[in-house]
């Protein structure tokens, strides 16, 4: 249930709301009240007020409408906001900005890891001359053996800050600690929560907290109901800018890194308004599996793709099995465009039969 506060309510009458609210909760329920692009919302789990409370709720001068939603999510749900959310990403005053979600797709490409100067530099211009419009990078790698390279950590932070100097372009790199967001805010154009983060529940409110967009990542094996979850405790903590990247989730056949789940792009699009971005790069774990399924991805209706691109994946510190070149970047970013025009073509026939 979404109580949405009037925009003419005085201090007074937002105080008795909130009065009036804790007295019907109690004080084992929180009280989320949250700032969204159109208005101020005050978020509920529907069990808790039954309909004579409703109403009583109605009547005070603060409240604006109340929204009942059937999902256990509700800012992030579809039946909440009709409309897409458009993330607007970078400062033109230090890149090129991007927008997610517009219709156009946005690729965004880059090694695993942020290994040394001389690496980073050459893939973000190779990247750049590609046509991909954002730069990855890992700076703190969340390493599934501590024996495995682990990142270089605020150096690797410094050097992307580099590398969208020299392109323009604006960087996503990922955060594992609450404690670290500020820090990786400071340099980072987006924040990643990776899979095994995803429900961190400190990490997720401190980038609810925050000004930067975040991309969240699908939990290894969760459902879509939890990941939406996971993005609504970032936009109750404040945050509207949230990305949602499907990444492949746990299967039995070790053939594939993950299992790559493309039905869930439309689905979202159902179920949320939030911008979805497919990494074909952790799902498949095979650098021949990347152009197709890049391709499958648009056209299942992804805002965007998230690319490994190493200049010599051979060499690679991190992932680089999965890593594709900058050669095979620039076809795949066509290929989206075309996609992208192709489908939007095959709707204007929809339309018009
Ligand atoms: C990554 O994108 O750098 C990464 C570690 O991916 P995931 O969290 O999806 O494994
Ligand atoms: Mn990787």
């Amino acid at each position: 249930m979404i109580i949405v506060v009037d925009s003419q309510a005085d201090s007074d009458e937002r105080a008795q709301l909130i009065e009036v609210l804790g007295r019907m909760l109690g004080t084992l329920r929180p009280l989320t009240v949250t700032r969204t692009r159109e208005r101020e919302v005050i978020t509920l789990d529907s069990s808790v007020l039954d309909a004579q409370l409703q109403v009583a709720l109605r009547q005070l001068p603060a409240v604006a409408d109340i929204v009942q939603l059937q999902t256990p999510y509700k800012l992030v749900s579809r039946a909440f906001q009709a409309t897409n959310t458009l993330v607007e990403v970078g400062d033109s005053r230090s890149c090129q900005p991007v927008t997610i979600g517009d219709g156009e797709p946005v690729v965004i490409a880059g090694p695993c890891a942020v290994e040394n100067r001389e690496q980073l530099l050459t893939t973000a211009r190779a990247v750049k001359a590609a046509g991909a419009q954002m730069l990855r990078g890992g700076a703190f790698k969340p390493r599934t053996s501590p024996y495995q390279f682990q990142g270089l950590g605020v150096e690797g932070l410094k050097l992307l800050a580099e590398a969208r100097e020299v392109t323009g372009l604006p960087v996503i790199t990922e955060v594992m600690e609450p404690g670290m967001v500020e820090t990786i805010a400071e340099y980072a154009d987006v924040l990643q929560i990776g899979t095994r983060n995803m429900q961190n529940f400190p990490l997720l409110l401190a980038a609810g907290r925050q000004g930067k967009p975040v991309m969240l990542k699908r939990g290894l094996s969760s459902t879509i109901e939890e990941w939406l979850l996971a993005a609504e405790y970032i936009m109750a903590a404040g945050n509207p800018n949230v990305i949602l990247c499907e990444r492949g989730v746990r299967s039995f056949d070790p053939q594939t890194r993950n299992m790559l789940d493309l039905a869930c792009v439309p689905l979202l699009h159902q179920l949320t308004h939030l911008p979805v971005i497919v990494d074909p790069s952790h799902a498949t774990g095979r650098r021949e599996l990347i152009a197709p399924m890049s391709r499958a991805g648009i056209a299942a209706g992804a805002d965007g793709l998230i690319l490994e691109v190493h200049p010599d994946p051979t060499t690679a510190l991190c992932d680089g099995k999965q890593s594709i070149t900058p050669e095979e970047l620039s076809v795949i970013v066509q290929e989206a465009h075309l996609m992208m025009q192709l489908l939007n073509g095959m709707f204007l026939a929809e339309k018009v039969a």
